[in-house]
């Protein structure tokens, strides 16, 4: 890795990711591990006219630490120090950028009990923080850089130091920094081609999606009637442009709360809650869960759809080709933000009000009204894409249009 790379990597993730505005608030959440990264994005972030930047350092040996160790009650409620932060700073719309690096297996052995109890303290004490956020309330963005631990899971057969470039080589393709300071323009492009793939499927106005593949999906997924297909630059309250997830090749929409049924099959493990989960088979009906079974870390992942009531229902479809560009790496990065890239997916828990027209303004009964699933604490992405998935839409008429075709877009 270069220092001109990570240079222009942080001036992307602030002056596109979420995009400082003079005399703004920046909150970084960072692992001490990436501190190099870390001091990057906040002198960027301070070249673009950040008022202050707060850096919130975590690290995981400490964290598992905290996970094992700490008394049982500390994971019953956030601390109101933390709630008041949060509060304050998505009050004042401050810039929030996490890099996200942990080992994918950080939390191995931690009760799975004590980790639902803290989703929901957590849903519960900073719901007003988490939903500003959904409804880009203010600007933020999750990245990711390179960890010893993470890097090694990616790459095994690698010693350390190999291994972490070659993940850093990974994930500057997949951001598009090349160190000749054409970061910038390459996304702005980006940006404006997953629009147009946006708008080509808002103006078929589907009713529902069919996915199937051999490895078992067989789902039928409603959309609600005044759904949105998003994708690219989010639009902050304020109005300002930002990326929320970088990198990102996804269109998304949410699915109608009830109306989602039959098995998804996960193609790719999930990393949940320092956990990896594997084999996952879903199986729905009227759009909530109601069976839930994994190969590996079924406890966790029974736990996280357990959540709350809302957690029980899917709140986002994504479509992303098996030709995007992070797919064709062929890595598999025991990593959300990068797997969730390589492969059309869903997500259950709450849905992004913007999914329907004009919901980030939206109170919450009305959302729920539109159909969409607005109440969860949580928000878990997991894969399904496969490069024989076969997704077709029916319009209002009735006609049907095929999405994807053997994982590519047929439109
Ligand atoms: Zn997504
Ligand atoms: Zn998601």
């Amino acid at each position: 890795m270069n220092d001109k790379k990570l240079m222009e990597y942080a001036r992307l993730v602030a002056g596109v990711g979420i995009n400082v505005q003079k005399g703004q608030m920046v909150l970084i959440n960072c692992p001490v591990e990436c501190a190099d990264f870390g001091r990057c994005l906040t002198t960027a972030a301070y070249d673009l006219g950040a008022r202050d930047v707060i850096v919130n350092w975590s690290d995981d040996a400490v964290s598992r630490e905290h996970w094992l160790r700490a008394e049982d009650s500390v994971f019953d409620a956030v601390y109101p120090w933390d709630i008041l932060r949060n509060k304050t700073l998505a009050e004042a719309g401050m810039g929030r950028i996490s890099v996200d690096a942990s080992d994918p297996e950080n939390l191995l052995g931690v009760d799975a009990e004590r980790l639902q109890r803290w989703d929901v303290a957590n849903g519960r004490d900073n719901r007003e923080f988490y939903r500003s956020m959904m409804a880009n309330g203010f600007p933020w963005c999750v990245v990711s850089v390179p960890s010893l631990k993470w890097a090694k899971k990616v790459f095994p057969e690698l010693d350390a130091q190999q291994a972490v470039d070659k993940l850093w080589d990974a994930i500057f393709a997949a951001v598009r920094v090349t160190g000749d300071a054409s970061a910038v323009k390459a996304w702005q492009d980006h940006c404006k081609h997953l629009e147009t793939l946006c708008s080509k499927l808002n103006s078929l106005r589907l009713t529902q999606l069919h996915y199937t593949n051999a490895l078992g999906t067989d789902v039928v997924v409603g959309l609600p009637e005044e759904h949105l297909w998003l994708g690219g630059a989010d639009t902050s309250k304020a109005g300002v442009r930002f990326v929320a997830n970088m990198p990102t090749e996804e269109i998304f929409s949410a699915p109608q709360r009830d109306a989602v049924d039959g098995v998804i099959c996960a193609s790719k493990p999930l990393a949940l809650n320092g956990n990896l989960v594997e084999g996952i088979r879903l199986t729905l009906e009227k759009g909530r869960i109601v069976g839930i079974h994994a190969d590996k870390g079924e406890d966790v992942l029974r736990r996280a759809i357990e959540t709350d009531e809302g957690s029980h229902y899917l709140g986002e479809v994504a479509l992303v080709p098996v030709n995007s560009p992070i797919a064709q790496s062929g890595l598999l990065f025991y990593n959300t933000l990068f797997d969730e890239n390589a492969a059309c997916h869903f997500a259950f828990g709450e849905a992004y009000p913007a999914c329907v027209k004009g919901g980030d303004d939206l109170p919450l009964e009305t959302l729920k009204a539109r159909g969409i699933n607005a109440e969860s604490s949580t928000h878990v992405d997991f894969m399904v894409g496969t490069d024989d998935l076969s997704v077709i839409g029916t319009m209002q008429d009735g006609r049907e249009v095929v999405i994807l075709k053997d994982g590519r877009f047929a439109l």
